[in-house]
């Protein structure tokens, strides 16, 4: 067994230590993530027949594991416990680049040596709704990888189900390569994993968030698509940003002041001028365009804050799909808007391995670009979501350095 490897190296490709540096959450430090995360030495357990152990080069980081620090909406470590696993604390990462150091006996898609990356969805393979042939991301085992799952990429060494392992874009370097599958992935899902409302060439798509990790995403595989994404950002810079990602257009949503739950529909005076800033956003939605159309879809993740809006903007037998809550969980349909116009509400999680391969693709042939932001040191993973939730700095995917040392790239 070899010694624990410093940061910023691996020890020769296929020699497991005893031991790795790890990033660490613990129940007694749950909070702010500058101090619910430290660097341990924890012990590299054994991987199973179907399981990959990845040396990580770069680590992304993703907005599940600002709430894993803080122990809300659920304590994933109790959580796992329940489950039957013995571990005390948390592990995160659901991004990695990296190289493979050991390959379970049951998997064949990747060996010793491989560059590659991973995607979130994680289930169990005897789960019988898998089984039956149904979309595993809704399996009642389903659930994302380095955030329900412990040994994630914030330690020199992650396990990954072999399903999920991917190859790296030959073109990328490590911390381009750690940035984009989780949100790209899930923009994939969100736009063409809902039968019915799949997104189509010309189709004109509302994109909240633009400059962040979904947004960036999700505004590139639109204009692949032969799309239109409009973004609505909080500022010029950001709109700019999401403009030469492709986006026709932006809009800043500190001109609108109608956000949050409505006024209750009694509420008549309220109401009018609720309707009265929500026509004003549709109306900017035309601008933009050029001509009065309503987006076929509503690229979702707010929540309580934005709802109303995308219900209320979203074309007739349109879809709003929504795969989080950043700003609150209350979020407030009228249904006057959404079944008159036979509108659809669509949540959406993580991914299945075909939409993954398919977005892989896609970074793989230089189609869409992973939007690296900034690049942390392993020591800043801690401040590196600190950052992403106070929602400054807000320009594609964050990235810390891990195995790899830095190529002075990402945005400063
Ligand atoms: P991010 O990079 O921090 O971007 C979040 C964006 O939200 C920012 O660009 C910000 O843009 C916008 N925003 C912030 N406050 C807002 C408000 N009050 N109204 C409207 N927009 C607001 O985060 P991300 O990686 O895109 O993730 C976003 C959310 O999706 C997180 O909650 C994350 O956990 C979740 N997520 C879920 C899945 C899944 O599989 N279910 C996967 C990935 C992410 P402006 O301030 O410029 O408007």
């Amino acid at each position: 067994m070899t010694k624990i490897t410093a940061i910023g190296s691996l020890p020769p490709i296929g020699e497991v230590p005893e031991k790795m540096l790890a990033q660490v959450v613990r129940q007694d430090r749950f909070g702010d993530p500058r101090t619910a995360f430290q660097v341990e030495e924890i012990k590299i357990p054994e991987i199973k027949p179907h399981e990959v152990l990845i040396g990580a080069m770069a680590a992304g980081i993703n907005f599940n594991n600002v709430w894993a620090a803080r122990g809300i909406p659920i304590d994933v470590i109790t959580t796992r416990q329940k489950q039957g696993e013995p571990y005390d604390f948390h592990i995160g990462g659901s991004d990695v680049s990296g190289i493979v150091y050991a390959v379970g006996s049951q998997v064949d898609n990747v060996k010793i040596g491989d560059e590659v990356v991973v995607h979130h969805g994680y289930w169990s393979l005897d789960d019988p709704w898998i089984e039956a042939g149904k979309d595993p991301m809704i399996a009642p085992s389903a659930q994302i990888w380095g955030y329900n799952t412990n040994f994630g990429s914030f330690g020199q060494f992650c396990i990954a189900q072999g399903h999920a392992v991917l190859p790296k874009a030959e073109h990328l370097t490590w911390e381009e390569a750690a940035a984009p599958t989780l949100v790209g992935t899930t923009a994939y899902r969100m736009l063409f994993g809902w039968e019915g409302n799949v997104l189509k060439q010309g189709d004109l798509v509302l994109v909240w968030g633009g400059s962040g990790g979904l947004g960036s995403q999700a505004i590139q595989l639109a204009a692949v698509h032969g799309a239109k994404a409009v973004a609505v950002v909080s500022d010029d810079e950001r709109g700019e940003y999401c403009k030469r990602l492709g986006a026709v257009g932006y809009i800043n949503r500190k001109h609108f002041n109608h956000w949050g739950i409505p006024p209750h529909w009694t509420d008549l005076e309220g109401q009018r001028e609720w309707t009265k800033g929500c026509r004003a956003f549709g109306a900017a939605i035309w601008d933009v365009v050029g001509e009065r159309r309503n987006p076929d879809i509503v690229f979702e993740h707010p929540g309580e804050s934005t709802i109303p809006t995308s219900i209320f903007v979203c074309e007739a037998g349109g879809m709003v799909v929504i795969c989080a809550g950043t700003t609150g969980y209350s979020a407030m349909v009228d249904l006057r808007y959404h079944w008159v116009r036979q509108k659809r509400l669509q949540g959406s999680h993580g991914t299945n391995d075909e939409q993954a391969r398919a977005y892989n693709q896609l970074v793989r042939d230089g189609k869409i670009d992973p939007c690296l932001g900034q690049v942390y040191s392993f020591e800043e993973i801690g401040k590196a979501h600190y950052d992403m939730e106070k929602g400054e700095e807000v320009f594609g995917n964050r990235v810390a350095l891990v195995g790899a040392s830095s190529t002075g790239m990402g945005r400063k």
